[in-house]
């Protein structure tokens, strides 16, 4: 009877040392392991050269590599790349390169599907399957890594959390695959250029305080007005900006790490003077800046892109108030890999 092997990279570099001396050999074989399946990222045990042919055949009899394959690779005409990503249980996830002339930025998945259900998101129309396991994280951006060398002769500069799904709402994976991006046994990325963007759940944004993370913060905003925000996005009627507020006051009392909020301006929705003023209210809470996002329509027509002369009050309005804005051009439009596009299409 075939039993179901254990997937190796759930277990921690000090289980693979304990493992090899239950085994009879040394702890050290645990550290050569690990290195193999983190900073290599090899795909199979037969490719841990340095490890004996008998010793690598017991670790393919005891365990199996879950590595992620890029199942479909789409390039945009402005550069950006989007994969399709295979899990080992078939399940499809997207991430998306996304080069500039000073940094490549990979844009990376969480969960597969999403728990919330922001109205103007492709993501949210699937259903949330299940969490990303830290590795499956790690891969994706190792898989955006190699094309980042492949295709543009430079490294990965920069990684955000802004693929599909809610990182906070699967935090300890998103966590746990942060801490082997950063680490000199993984990728030794600095935190300082990774961005987690979420939606804003209170709790889960103290958590990240108290346990005094190094990676910044983005928040998706959309609006400083509960009614409007929550005809937008549903779940703020649970996690209402009041809530919000607080949790990151806490956060840039713990941090000292300014907020970044993306924000859209949509026709009829948050369009007007009013929801300005209350954007920079909101604003004054901790120090901020705001990202001006392009609306990315999802094919229904509900949502529109606001025209620019509710762009320029905002720009105007809150460089006013000494509140930093950009306003940002999205990118990779024409494969679907632009922000609130995941959607699996192709699957
Ligand atoms: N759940 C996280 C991360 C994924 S969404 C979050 O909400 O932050 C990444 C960003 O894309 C968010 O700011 C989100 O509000 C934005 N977004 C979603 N749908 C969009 C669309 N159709 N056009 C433009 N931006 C969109």
């Amino acid at each position: 009877m075939e039993i179901k092997k254990k997937d190796i990279r759930a277990l921690t570099k000090d289980q693979l040392r304990a493992f090899f001396v239950k085994q009879g050999d040394k702890a050290f074989r645990g550290n050569q392991v690990y290195e193999w399946l983190w900073q290599k990222s090899v795909h199979s045990f037969e490719d841990m050269t340095n490890i004996s042919l008998k010793t690598r055949k017991m670790l393919k009899d005891n365990f199996v590599i879950n590595h992620i394959k890029v199942d479909q690779m789409q390039r945009s005409s402005d550069g950006t790349i989007k994969n399709a990503v295979r899990l080992h249980d078939d399940l499809v996830v997207e991430s998306v390169l996304i080069p500039t002339p000073s940094r490549t930025t990979a844009c990376v998945s969480s969960q597969v599907g999403c728990s919330l259900d922001c109205r103007f998101c492709a993501t949210a129309r699937l259903k949330r399957m299940r969490n990303l396991n830290p590795d499956e994280i790690y891969d994706q951006v190792v898989a955006i890594d190699n094309e980042s060398r492949l295709y543009y002769g430079r490294p990965l500069s920069n990684i955000v959390f802004m693929g599909m799904g809610e990182p906070l709402m699967n935090y300890n994976n998103v966590l746990k695959a942060i801490d082997k991006i950063t680490s000199p046994e993984g990728l030794g990325m600095s935190p300082k250029r990774i961005v987690v963007s979420t939606s804003g759940v209170p709790k889960m944004i103290k958590k990240m305080a108290d346990d005094d993370v190094k990676f910044k913060l983005a928040v998706s905003l959309h609006s400083a007005i509960d009614e409007v925000r929550t005809s937008i996005m549903p779940f703020n009627a649970t996690f209402p900006l009041t809530k919000l507020r607080e949790a990151l006051q806490y956060w840039y009392a713990k941090t000292k790490n300014r907020i970044t909020y993306e924000y859209v301006v949509w026709d009829g929705i948050n369009d007007t003077k009013t929801d300005v003023d209350a954007l920079v209210e909101f604003c004054k809470f901790a120090p901020s800046k705001v990202n001006l996002i392009e609306y990315n329509p999802i094919d229904d027509g509900e949502f529109q892109q606001a025209g620019s002369k509710a762009l320029d009050m905002y720009v105007n309005v809150l460089e006013a108030n000494n509140i930093t804005v950009t306003v940002r051009r999205s990118r990779g439009k024409d494969i679907d890999a632009a922000c609130g596009q995941l959607a699996n299409k192709g699957q």
